[in-house]
Parts: structure tokens; sequence; C-alpha cells
């Protein structure tokens, strides 16, 4: 068996959760046309018979503006050097190699094998693509370039082989029932985010953070009369913060109208994940300027004390 890290790398809306979600063929990340939606470092674990390779999906590696942007370059940071093999991944519609100087000494620096993954083929004209990975092969010593579209899953069983072959021997690093590292709670926050950033649109900003507040399982599992065990209750508490007033408002929606619907479709995620019926509160509140400094991050809990 080979087992081991790789960290899945490329510019936000490359299509990385994309990927992971075929490969680990669970929701466990926030798949969004918006950049930057991946907050936490997820880690996917993908287990088959010939090996186990758990991947970090990084919100991509650019200039940081703010406390937050300064933070998601320190997971990408971390998560090159805690892997053994690294999966690069460029939009082939949209390949701006000019932009990946910078991405590319740390990859050099690096010296793991790497995949240079050219995703979204399904959209481009097969001879465009030729010159493309040429041009790529000039760029740093791949182990391999592979064309594949996460949407369809055109050449992911030819990624994974290829990964499998550079992984190094190992026994499963997890249980083989290991899909992310996240806990129940933080993928309820991930499906409330999730859903408001896709029915808020362009009107909310991926500054919009997610807290669960109260999450009583203590009827997650009934017994009927005969000793069976059957579906329960969750109870989950959440708020929704934004920045502004103005937001807060959309999110509420004209009579609740917007907050109730994100609110059933964030349940429906959350009961089909917990195997039990929900009651999900939500609310929404405003936090002026979180994503501005490590205080702000802390109350929204994207930093822990380390
Ligand atoms: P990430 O920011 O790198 O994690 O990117 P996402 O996985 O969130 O994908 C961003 C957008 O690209 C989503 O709308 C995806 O549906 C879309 N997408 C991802 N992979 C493909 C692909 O192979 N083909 C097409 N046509 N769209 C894709
Ligand atoms: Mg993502």
């Amino acid at each position: 068996m080979r087992s081991g890290f790789a960290a899945l790398i490329g510019q936000p809306n490359v299509g990385k959760s994309t990927l992971l979600n075929r490969l680990v063929g669970e929701k466990i990340s926030i798949v969004s046309r918006r950049a930057q939606t991946t907050r936490n470092r997820i880690l996917g674990v993908v287990t088959r018979k010939e090996a186990q390779i758990a991947f970090w999906d990084t919100p991509g590696i650019h200039q940081p503006s703010n406390a937050l942007t300064r933070y998601m370059l320190k997971l990408a940071l971390r998560s090159f050097e805690e892997s053994e093999l690294i999966v690069w991944m460029v939009d082939a519609t949209n390949p701006s190699l000019a932009k990946t100087k910078q991405m590319l000494s740390r990859m050099q620096a690096a010296s793991k094998p790497t995949l240079l993954l050219m995703n979204k083929t399904d959209l481009v004209a097969k001879p465009s693509l030729l010159p493309l990975m040429d041009e790529c092969s000039k760029l740093h010593a791949f182990a391999g370039i592979i064309p594949v579209s996460a949407l369809t899953g055109d050449g992911i069983e030819e990624f994974w082989k290829a990964l499998v072959a550079l992984c190094p021997e190992g026994e499963a690093l997890f249980p083989e029932d290991t899909f992310a590292n996240q806990t129940e709670l933080q993928l309820a926050e991930e499906f409330i985010r999730e859903q408001t950033l896709r029915l808020c649109r362009q009107e909310i900003p991926y500054s919009t953070a997610v807290r669960v507040e109260h999450f009583d399982e203590s009827n997650r599992v009934l017994s009927d009369t005969r000793g069976k065990n059957t579906q329960g209750l969750v109870r989950i508490e959440a708020s929704i913060y934004v920045e502004r007033e103005g937001q807060k408002a959309i999110v509420i929606g004209k009579q609740g109208q917007m907050l109730k619907k994100i609110g059933t479709a964030a349940r429906l995620s959350m009961e089909r994940m917990l195997n039990a019926r929900v009651y999900l509160g939500l609310r929404v509140k405003v936090e002026p300027r979180w994503s501005n400094s490590v205080e702000g991050l802390k109350r929204m809990g994207y930093v822990s004390g380390e």
C-alpha cells in the first residue's frame, strides 16, 4: 500500500474543491463561483485498495491584503511544507501563467514531485490544449501534466494513477471511513455559508462568516418502543456574520424570506450529513470589519489560540 499527503494548490476558482469532491465522493468543501470561499484547510482523504492520499485543499497563493488573506497565505504555505506531493491546478480556459512566478519559485524550492492538472478541458478545444501543455512543461520539471475535467470526471482516473505512482509506500494514515478532518459542526457552518453565498449572489462578500453556537445532539438517536434505534432530532443554533447593516438586510430579505430559504437549503444538507432531522435556528449579526484584524478572525473561529 502507498500513503501520503498531497497539497492541492492553485488560484481561486480553478476547480480544486470540485476535484476533491469528485475524488472523495462526499460534499466536503464549498464549491462556488465566487473566489476564496474555501476558508479552512480542508483535508479530504481518498482511500482505495492501492493507496490512501490525504489532500489539503488550499485557497491558493495570492498577495495578502488584510488579516484574512494573510491567514490564507499562511495556510497555503503550511500545506506545502507538510505534503509529500504537490498537485498544481491550472484553469485551461484562463491559465494566466504570468501570474504564477511566485508560485513556481515556491514549488522549485520545495522540490517535491509535482503534477500539473489542466482543468476545465471540457470547455476548450483539444488543439489549443497541446501548445498550452507544451508551454507549461518549460516552466518546471513536472512529474506529469494531465488534462482533466473535474466537472465531468474526464482524466480523473489517469490523475489518480499518476499520483499513486509518485506516492511513497506506507500504511494507511487514517481509518478507511475518514473523508474529512472537519467536524460535523464545522461542516454545518460551511453548509450555511455556502447557501448564503449562493442565494445572495453578488451582494454578499466572501468575508461572510458563520458560527454555530449550539449543537445539541442529545436526541440524535431515539429508540422506539421495541428498543430499535430511529432517526432523532439535532438542534442547531447559528449566526451569520456580515460586516454592514445593508448586508444584514439582504441576508434577511423581505419579511425574512431570504433567511428562510438559506435555512431550508442548509438544513437539508445537514439532515443528509447527520442522518437525523435537524432543527436549525438562524440569526444574522453585524460585526464591522472583522476580516481586517486578527482579533476579528479569532472571534469568527478562523484562528485558534495556537
Ligand atoms: P476552487 O476555488 O479552486 O476550489 O474552485 P471550485 O471547485 O470552487 O470551482 C470554481 C467553479 O468552476 C465552480 O463553478 C465549478 O463548478 C467550476 N468548475 C470546476 N471544475 C470544472 C471543470 O472541469 N469544468 C467546468 N466547466 N467547470 C468547472
Ligand atoms: Mg475551493
